[in-house]
């Protein structure tokens, strides 16, 4: 029975994560900057108007943290691929955690999860 909620759960989350477009990891800054030339608007002594915004994208690649500016017309894509990488990383850690978890099932959402967590410390079960 709970083998087969379990099931059920990952299905649906294979389900989710089929329809997932687009993805990538990172995180995007906007920034305003200041060029340094004295005559210029982002120089001026009364009201300076800084250049901007650029957008940064900042993410990890093989261990290295780096990051790449974003021309303007890419920053509504490039969002909904960050917000896509987020919903796959959560759909996958609650795979993960299904299956990790030897309470099998019994847990399906994350406040229950630790919930689950305490009881079985209490009762000195093998779970966690
Ligand atoms: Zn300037």
């Amino acid at each position: 029975m709970q083998m087969k909620k379990m099931e059920k759960r990952i299905k649906a989350i294979k389900a989710k994560l089929a329809l997932i477009g687009e993805m990538r990891p990172g995180s995007l800054n906007e920034q305003l900057t200041v060029c340094g030339r004295s005559n210029c608007r982002c120089m001026a002594a009364k009201r300076p108007r800084k250049h901007g915004p650029y957008y940064q994208l900042s993410y990890v690649h093989q261990g290295k943290s780096t990051s790449q500016f974003i021309q303007k017309e890419w920053v509504g894509a490039v969002r909904s691929q960050l917000a896509n990488y987020k919903h796959f990383k959560a759909l996958t850690a609650e795979w993960v955690d299904i299956r990790s978890n030897p309470c099998q099932g019994k847990a399906p959402g994350r406040q229950r999860a630790s919930q689950e967590r305490n009881s079985c410390t209490q009762t000195k079960t093998a779970c966690y």
